[in-house]
């Protein structure tokens, strides 16, 4: 199974994150990435960079760094019992990458995510739906999987997720779940360390067991990459 971007990765702007935009991209660079995506939390989240850190990556940061094209994005956190993220709807639309998780409860601490889940779907600048295999922040995947897959959401196989907490059986699950409504998946790291970037193997071997078509994940090729990002209007990238 071959990749060719990591579209979550944390830098030292949140401080829990431990390497550099320019660490993380030579790690890319040496594994053979063609994309990188820096996606801190937002500012909203305990720990994270000002609203300033996201303002200012496109014009700072070279496009492409050691060969690798950059994507300047963020990981925001649903908060809202609406679905709604921890940030204005205007700084998304300015970013090119944008990845939602569920990072604590929602307010009410609701039981059931679905519906949650279903307005995160609908919001227009959501690319990534972020780990959301979690085990207190369910949701019916089978009902809301489709409503992904319409949407041009990307279900995220979260490395971090699946060797850290050991939660393999939960993205499992998911992934037998997306094969099965025929749901773009994206593969992602997640990487608070440089050096996890592009490590993929308790991913890879879920994916494996399955059989997953490599035609629904999104990072393994070049062409699935790009025809994503035409689909979502970012030719651009
Ligand atoms: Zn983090
Ligand atoms: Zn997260």
């Amino acid at each position: 199974m071959n990749f060719i971007a990591d579209t979550h990765t944390h830098t030292v702007a949140s401080t829990h994150a431990y390497s550099t935009v320019l660490e993380n991209a030579r790690v890319a660079a040496d594994r053979g990435f063609h994309y990188l995506a820096i996606t801190d939390h937002v500012p909203n989240d305990e720990d994270a960079p000002h609203i300033w850190h996201f303002h200012n990556m496109e014009r700072s940061i070279d496009r492409i760094l050691l060969g690798v094209k950059m994507l300047f994005g963020a990981e925001a956190s649903i908060t809202g019992a609406d679905g709604s993220l921890n940030i204005n709807l205007s700084e998304l639309a300015a970013l090119d990458w944008v990845i939602a998780s569920v990072h604590f409860p929602v307010e009410g601490n609701p039981k059931d995510y679905t519906e949650i889940y279903e307005a995160v779907a609908n919001n227009p600048w959501v690319d990534v739906i972020g780990h959301s295999a979690h085990p207190y922040y369910t949701y019916d995947y089978d009902k809301i999987l489709p409503v992904f897959r319409d949407k041009n959401k990307l279900v995220e196989i979260n490395e971090t997720q699946i060797s850290h907490k050991r939660r393999a059986q939960n993205y499992l699950e998911l992934a037998k779940k997306c094969l099965q409504y025929e749901v773009p998946v994206i593969v992602n790291s997640d990487a608070h360390f440089c050096n996890r970037i592009g490590e993929f193997n308790g991913t890879v071997k879920i994916l494996t067991e399955i059989n997953f078509p490599e035609e629904l994940i999104v990072n393994s090729s070049d062409d699935n990459f790009l025809r994503y990002l035409k689909v979502r209007g970012k030719e651009y990238l």
